[in-house]
């Protein structure tokens, strides 16, 4: 359902005019980051509201890749390279909005420093193989 004090609920549902939607399907949008932590930072966001990879469970396995799918081929269509990007979620507590979303980065290795920090795969950044390794031990 969508949540009107939820930025990314409304966002998905298409309400936010200044925000351009490069993807749009049933289950999902992807827009650009406001904050970008390299020359290209997308975020496949899901049309429903889960607050974040822990409301999801095995059963959601085909939405994450559909979703690091399409994020592939938005960099690709954009000449942008997807063997030097990352993938990959925020855990609770450090999300800054709290509506899952898959962050997609490119090139990796011109991040910046802080940047590598706030992404960097650990406690509270898991890329997409470790979400989904995750999501495989969850009922
Ligand atoms: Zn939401
Ligand atoms: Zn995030």
């Amino acid at each position: 359902m969508a949540d009107d004090n939820c930025i990314f609920c409304l966002i998905s549902d298409g309400r936010i005019p200044s925000t351009v939607l490069e993807v749009e399907n049933d289950d999902f949008v992807i827009f650009q980051d406001i904050k970008p932590a390299s020359q290209h930072h997308y975020l496949a966001v899901t049309k429903k509201h889960y607050a974040s990879l822990k409301d999801l469970n095995k059963s959601h396995d085909s939405l994450v890749q559909l979703m690091e799918n399409a994020l592939k081929d938005l960099l690709v269509s954009k000449g942008v390279s997807v063997d030097d990007a990352l993938f990959g979620f925020h855990l609770p507590p450090f999300i800054t909005v709290k509506h899952l979303h898959m962050h997609a980065i490119s090139p990796r290795t011109q991040m910046t420093f802080l940047s590598k920090m706030i992404f960097r795969p650990s406690v509270w950044f898991k890329t997409v193989d470790e979400a989904r390794i995750y999501l495989s031990q969850k009922e």
